[in-house]
């Protein structure tokens, strides 16, 4: 049976690398961003758009109607950096405005899609985190915090959906070369600093949702192994990891 999927950020950048492979594998693709150059990139990919502001958590709604009655892969993909260091001076309107697409975003859009799982028997969700979800980046402490806040809802979740047969997992990227990051892209050619390719990305994402254990946080950086962690419930258990 075809597959249906939703990938939010989907207008470019990694969200819209992974629709073009599921599309390609022949999933049917709702793909929801702000950015209404989402409904060229659906067209392209003979997908369905769904144009809006994810911090309004009527737009997953809309998107998992979208898909149509079924829908078996979910991509929380999108989000945005903070260009606030200093809490202290920290405009208000765009921290509320990174936390919610980063954050509340991820949980709207598990509100509106684990119901249809359920009454399926199943699904597969990923959440594209970041490294910074997994150590402190001093660059950008609120972008920081909302991907901590992805994977901690991750491994938060991830045991009682697995028991759902629901796999919810996150894919943690270091530097990606998308829009989001084009306005460092000199700057990092320039001091050497090495950048993932978005289909790189879509990739581990795309395989993440097929094939990872549920609760796996998927590590990719650029010129290194991919290295998978499973998310441990109580923090003196240690880890397990595996490379490759
Ligand atoms: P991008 O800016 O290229 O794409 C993000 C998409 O999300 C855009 O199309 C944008 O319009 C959409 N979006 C943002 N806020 C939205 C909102 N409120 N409502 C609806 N749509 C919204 O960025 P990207 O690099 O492809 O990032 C995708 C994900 O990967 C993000 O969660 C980002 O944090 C994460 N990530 C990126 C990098 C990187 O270096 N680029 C590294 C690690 C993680």
């Amino acid at each position: 049976m075809t597959q249906t999927a939703i990938v939010t950020g989907a207008a470019g950048g990694i969200g819209e690398a992974v629709a073009r492979r599921l599309a390609a594998g022949g999933a049917d693709c709702v793909l929801v961003d702000r950015n209404p150059l989402v409904e060229e990139v659906a067209a392209a990919v003979g997908g369905v758009a769904v144009v809006g502001d994810l911090t309004d958590p009527q737009v997953m709604v809309r998107a998992v109607e979208a898909a149509g009655g079924r829908l078996d892969l979910l991509v929380l993909n999108a989000g945005v950096n903070s260009a606030d260091k200093d809490p202290a001076t920290l405009d208000l309107d765009r921290y509320q405005a990174v936390v919610g697409v980063n954050q509340h975003s991820v949980v709207y859009g598990l509100r509106a899609a684990l119901p249809l799982m359920r009454a399926e028997g199943g699904g597969s969700i990923v959440a594209v985190a970041s490294l910074a979800a997994l150590h402190g980046v001093p660059q950008d402490p609120v972008y920081t915090m909302t991907k901590h806040a992805v994977i901690g809802l991750v491994r938060a979740l991830s045991p009682a959906l697995a028991a759902e047969n629901i796999r919810f997992s996150a894919v943690c990227p270091g530097l990606v070369d998308t829009p989001l990051t084009a306005g460092a892209r000199e700057r990092f050619q320039a001091a050497g600093i090495p950048m993932l390719d978005p289909d790189d990305v879509a990739a581990a994402v795309e395989t993440t949702l097929r094939t990872a254990e549920a609760g796996t946080e998927l590590v990719i950086r650029p010129g290194r192994p991919p290295a998978r962690y499973i998310a441990a419930p109580l923090p003196d258990e240690p880890r397990t990891e595996s490379r490759g």
